[in-house]
């Protein structure tokens, strides 16, 4: 990397960093490699061996082949993230044309969106410091992308018509000047004609690989519609496509709840700095992601007031007011919110977001095996919401001392398994808090046992299960072709493409089919079922099966005149492909089974590996090899805190001793969880743990993490 080419062409270029950041509109850009032999268009010479294509982030880049008939090649694909981390050293986020080396230019055709350009201020990456954005106004950006043509670069400024959500709007984008105006059905048409021609749809132009994973990722959740990025870091717009999978979790489980005598509440977002601070464990554990509001209009605050990032100290000095005596035990609220956790960390979609959706549940107890009882009970539910409703396998099991709960006694979770990355996720933890926080915010009942006497300080649980469930989800189940959607959670099931039709389809046959496709759609919805017809004219069945593959929806019906005669139509399962006719007369009951069928298969696929990635480890040597191939471990283990930080230090440093490519993993190991059904691994007696040579406790699952 010639960082200091670099830094020669900022300076020379004299940007002025422009001020009103708020407004600026951020800049994405998209690095595909050109077919080889490709020219560059202004200098015959010159091969072609880079194409950037800068948009506005907010929005999605159709296909890397119909963007590339669009300004006149033949072909093209994406720049991997590894790649293109090799060439720039910067990740996709990071990199912009500005941070291409000048060396790189004569060969570099540079497209840009046409409505880049009317846009008052831009954000970019800094070319300089990845990890900086950069604000330019309209005339800087003008002025940088020039500098690139005068170092050789060709420029193209396009037209992108992006892939709208309600409207079958044209999926990808022609060349500026081009005659058919978005959204027309010529355009449609055209544009169909375009896709047919490349033979490919919307895909996705990376597969679910270990080496793209995060691009793979990304990808699958923008162009399946699940959500969209806004322009605060780490901040995510969640679609109607996955925030309906959320209120499918948020109704199964409210009812367990509510069964269990809990009920719903709502408490403010905003805490004092007094009361969050009260809990000094608790506090060290979050203060470094705490948001805190200091300003209001434009005066500053006499005193900050904090965003929760949980809600023990906003609800506990309530609890202390209204607990007075045993009779008001147990005590069981939930609420369903948002908390903000400003971390700094890259963020990830669902994994890692300055805001989330959650539910956090907070219940009070006369004795503690009450609260022990509940932990156990709220834990189920979050295995079956993991197992019963997102068709993704989970152990329950205990924290370690070290990962527990900030403040608490001890924390239970389900630990889920990333197979493309080899790495433990934690699904949803269930913590017993002991009577820690009862006694900083004296929450007392007096005791029934001993009237008069000391006062009893109450047991408690807090519990929480957050929209990372939907990411466990997606990542777990998506494949080279896009979403793959747990039919019960799915907020379309069965979608009916008509198809068969050529040009020499009469009018009648053709309407015929359709008709039919909405009179199956309409029954199906009838018998309980969530399906619809695809009737979008001027797409072919093609591209529709293409489309509701990336989507994930779990079940497609094709009916073509042949199906007709047959009183039949041909099922397609989303995740094997498996196809069957089915007949017409009886779907009201062989769809509901094949749903069934597909969330059974799909969890015990899901299960088979994650089994098969769990590899038992009793001499230190067998543990790094196992970690980098991709499995998680388990171990007969001391639980000593110390041995825990050693594991993670010594793993992490052999990881990268061993490595012959530095880009491998290093991430250390860390304790998942001490799993609950304990005698699957057998009997832990006479074992010592592999890093310390000490008794072992018991069987503990280490791994790298999420
Ligand atoms: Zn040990």
């Amino acid at each position: 990397m010639d960082a200091d080419a670099l830094a020669a062409r900022v300076a020379q270029l004299a940007l002025a960093p422009a001020p009103a950041a708020s407004d600026a509109v951020p800049v994405l850009s998209y690095f595909f490699t050109p077919k080889s032999g490709s020219k560059h268009p202004d200098n015959a010479d010159h091969d072609l061996k880079l194409v950037v294509a800068s948009i506005e982030q907010a929005k999605n880049l159709g296909a890397a082949k119909a963007l590339a008939a669009a300004v006149g090649l033949k072909d093209m694909r994406a720049v991997s993230g590894a790649d293109l981390e090799k060439l720039l050293g910067r990740t996709r986020d990071q990199a912009s044309p500005l941070s291409l080396p000048p060396s790189l230019a004569p060969s570099t055709l540079l497209i840009t969106s046409s409505s880049l350009s009317s846009a008052p201020a831009l954000s970019i990456p800094s070319p300089t410091d990845a990890s900086q954005q950069l604000v330019l106004s309209h005339a800087d950006w003008h002025k940088a992308v020039l500098q690139l043509k005068t170092e050789g670069a060709a420029l193209k400024e396009a037209e992108f018509l992006l892939k709208g959500v309600d409207a079958p709007k044209p999926a990808a984008q022609k060349a500026a000047g081009a005659p058919a105006p978005a959204g027309s059905s010529a355009a449609a048409k055209a544009q169909a004609e375009l896709e047919g021609q490349a033979g490919v749809q919307l895909g996705l132009t990376v597969k679910k690989e270990q080496a793209v994973f995060g691009d793979w990722y990304q990808q699958v959740l923008i162009k399946g519609e699940m959500l969209d990025y806004y322009d605060i870091s780490g901040c995510y717009i969640l679609k109607p496509w996955s925030y309906g999978i959320w209120q499918e979790i948020q109704t199964w489980f409210d009812r367990h709840i509510k069964a269990l005598g809990v009920s719903n509440a709502y408490f403010p977002m905003f805490v004092s700095q007094t009361v969050l601070e009260r809990e000094k464990d608790h506090i060290e554990g979050f203060a470094p992601e705490v948001a805190w509001v200091t300003r209001a209009g434009k005066s500053d605050l006499d005193v900050p007031i904090a965003i929760r990032p949980t809600s023990e100290t906003v609800m506990y000095p309530y609890y202390g007011k209204w607990i007075r005596s045993h009779r008001d035990l147990p005590l069981k609220l939930n609420q369903w919110n948002s908390v903000v956790r400003w971390e700094f960390k890259n963020p990830q979609p669902f994994l890692r977001t300055r805001e989330f959706l959650w539910q956090e549940g907070h219940t009070a107890f006369q004795t503690k095996a009450e609260a022990d009882e509940e932990v156990l009970q709220i834990l189920d539910l979050y295995r079956r919401v993991y197992e019963e409703l997102l068709a993704v396998p989970v152990i329950p099991g205990v924290k370690s001392e070290k990962e527990k709960f900030a403040g608490g006694l001890y924390t239970t979770t389900v630990e889920g398994f990333i197979p493309t990355t080899g790495r433990g996720i934690q699904g949803g933890t269930s913590h017993c808090l002991g009577q820690n926080f009862s006694k900083m915010f004296n929450i007392t009942v007096e005791d029934p046992a001993n009237p008069g006497g000391d006062k009893l300080h109450v047991w408690q649980n807090s519990w929480g299960l957050s929209t990372r469930s939907l990411g466990v989800m997606v990542m777990v189940h998506g494949d080279d072709k896009g979403l793959v959607l747990p039919p019960r959670v799915a907020q379309l099931q069965v979608v009916i493409v008509p198809t068969g039709i050529t040009a020499k389809t009469s009018d009648e046959l053709r309407a015929k089919l359709n008709d039919e496709a909405d009179r199956i759609a309409k029954d199906l919805v009838k018998a309980g079922i969530k399906a619809k017809a695809d009737l979008r004219d001027g797409y072919t069945p093609g591209f529709k099966y293409n489309d509701w593959e990336l989507k994930g929806v779990p079940i497609r019906l094709e009916l073509g005149p042949k199906d007709l005669e047959k009183q039949a139509v041909l099922s397609v399962r989303r995740d094997t492909g498996a196809k069957e006719s089915l007949p017409l007369s009886d779907l009201g009951s062989s769809i509901p089974a094949l749903l069934e069928t597909i969330h059974g298969d799909m969890l015990a696929r899901a299960r088979a590996q994650f089994d098969s990635s769990i590899v038992t480890v009793e001499q230190w040597e067998q543990l790094v090899p196992a970690l980098n191939g991709n499995n998680v471990v388990v171990m007969p283990w001391c639980e000593v805190e110390e041995c825990e930080d050693k594991i993670k230090d010594r793993s992490a440093k052999e990881s990268v001793q061993g490595a012959e490519d530095e880009r491998a993993p290093s991430a250390g190991a860390k304790s998942l969880c001490i799993p609950h059904d304990q005698a699957r691994f057998g009997s832990v007696e006479g074992k010592t743990c592999p890093q310390c040579g000490e008794k072992a406790k018991r069987w503990t699952l280490f791994g790298r993490s999420y």
